[in-house]
């Protein structure tokens, strides 16, 4: 079976070679010729651990291909994957402009059955909204199926994460493309992958269900953090004794600065917006996105609270990608926290292992460091943002030796406190005791 996908992103890329790695032909189809060129030439424009690697061998393989050009992607596939992006829009409504484009150009392009399959987080109605542009822009009516297929991977873990779902979600109104769907993901049905098979609607809220659920457990236990600091009690204990309640469940359970990235932020938004437009507030996730919102000056605060007035100060940050394990930058906390640590007067130099390139875009004033020692040295105190893997084994002797005092503020609790006591560094983290 040969697939087209629309869109090569984060999902798209990963997408179009995930399937190529289940034997499947796969054209990947976007506008950006810079991208496109690129990828021809073996470059991947993104960090995803794993992924150029499965990049390199289905193009060598013959399985996967880019273009610009839309139609001979759309020509020579039966399915059509759409994995374009559906940033917020000023009210923050999910901004359909590039899938609406993108239907536009596969009516005028068709030549045959198809099935169309949105990956993009669409709010719900988009599928009868692609469907009714298909058809206006068709040249010949051609049959075609419109089905809903969210996607859940997570940057950092996507290609495990495409591999191993934990389900697959399949909206749709026809049996013929419930089993062309099915039949693509047949590598997935033999290790037992749950399938959820729904109308198109449900597919579609499912996918802002989750991801506002998800957003709603981490606003939940960093407020459960900033209640625990003020009663002396330790939130992993607390998150650990919750989780393990079957009810509950563990995960989603770790306090931080809150949320960031290119899902949940948007998608929540468009959950509460979706709502409004039939005249319903959804008060759950508009407090989750309140208290997301505040979380990040509470960790503003904290900082000031500890190193006193920043006018000229300096400050080691480490950490700027919204999660580790990925270059993306979008909606990061550090992105915040930066700017209003920058506005109260600090300097700040920082260290990122994947997130400098695009955070030096964004970010003035900022000096970036080659290694994480860089961005300890002189400084007033060191602040852990995102919590990669490469700061877990930090030679503290080191740093304690290049910071102006030592003194950590960790807002992800990587550390354990009691061995940063014995190491002589005064720490700092979230929901949990400090120790004198
Ligand atoms: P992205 O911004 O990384 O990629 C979108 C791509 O679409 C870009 O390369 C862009 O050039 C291309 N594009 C835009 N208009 C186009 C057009 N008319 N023709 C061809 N290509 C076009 O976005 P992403 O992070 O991959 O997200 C894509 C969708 O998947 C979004 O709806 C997002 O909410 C959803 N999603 C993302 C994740 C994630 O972790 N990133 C996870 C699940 C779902």
């Amino acid at each position: 079976m040969n697939i087209c996908v629309i869109g090569v992103g984060y999902v798209g890329l990963v997408t179009g070679a995930c399937f190529a790695e289940f034997g499947i032909k796969v054209t990947c189809v976007d506008n950006d010729r810079e991208k496109i060129t690129g990828l021809q030439q073996g470059k991947i424009p993104i960090y995803e651990p794993g992924l150029e690697e499965l990049v390199l061998k289905n193009i060598r393989e013959n399985r996967l291909q880019f273009t610009g050009n839309l139609e001979e992607g759309v020509k020579h596939s039966l399915v059509i994957f759409i994995a374009v992006g559906t940033p917020s829009d000023k009210e923050g409504r999910a901004d359909l402009r590039y899938v609406k484009e993108v239907a536009e150009a596969i009516g005028r392009t068709m030549d045959g059955y198809k099935i169309i399959v949105t990956k993009s987080t669409v709010p719900v109605g988009t599928g009868h909204l692609i469907s009714r542009i298909v058809r206006q822009h068709q040249k010949k009516k051609h049959p075609f199926d419109i089905v809903s297929n969210p996607e859940f991977l997570r940057e950092g873990s996507a290609l495990e994460d495409f591999m191993h779902p934990n389900r697959v979600v399949i909206g749709a109104e026809s049996d013929q493309a419930v089993a062309i769907m099915k039949d693509l993901y047949s590598p997935l049905y033999l290790i037992e992958t749950p399938f959820v098979i729904t109308g198109v609607e449900t597919a579609e809220m499912i996918k802002y269900a989750s991801n506002a659920f998800l957003a709603t457990k981490i606003s939940f236990i960093n407020e459960m953090a900033n209640i625990c600091e003020r009663v002396g009690a330790d939130v992993h204990q607390v998150a650990r004794g919750m989780g393990l309640d079957q009810r509950i469940g563990p995960k989603f359970l770790h306090p931080g600065p809150g949320f960031g990235g290119s899902c949940f932020p948007k998608d929540t938004q468009a959950i509460v917006q979706l709502a409004q437009s039939l005249d319903y507030e959804f008060e759950i996730v508009k407090a989750v996105l309140k208290v997301n919102q505040r979380q990040k000056q509470i960790m503003v605060d904290k900082i000031v609270t500890v190193t006193g007035p920043l006018k000229g100060k300096t400050l080691g940050v480490l950490g700027l990608t919204f999660k580790p394990n990925t270059d993306d930058i979008r909606e990061a906390p550090a992105l915040t926290i930066i700017k209003k640590l920058v506005a109260l007067g600090a300097r700040i130099q920082t260290y990122d292992p994947a997130g400098m390139p695009e955070a030096r875009k964004v970010l003035k004033k900022v000096a970036f460091k080659e290694d994480l020692y860089g961005a300890g040295q002189g400084a007033e105190a060191l602040i852990l943002i995102t919590e990669w893997n490469q700061f877990r084994n930090i030679d503290w002797g080191r740093m304690k030796g290049l910071l102006k005092r030592p003194v950590v503020i960790d807002l992800r609790n990587m550390y354990d406190p009691v061995k940063m006591h014995k190491q002589g560094i005064t720490y700092h983290s979230v929901g949990r005791p400090t120790i004198e």
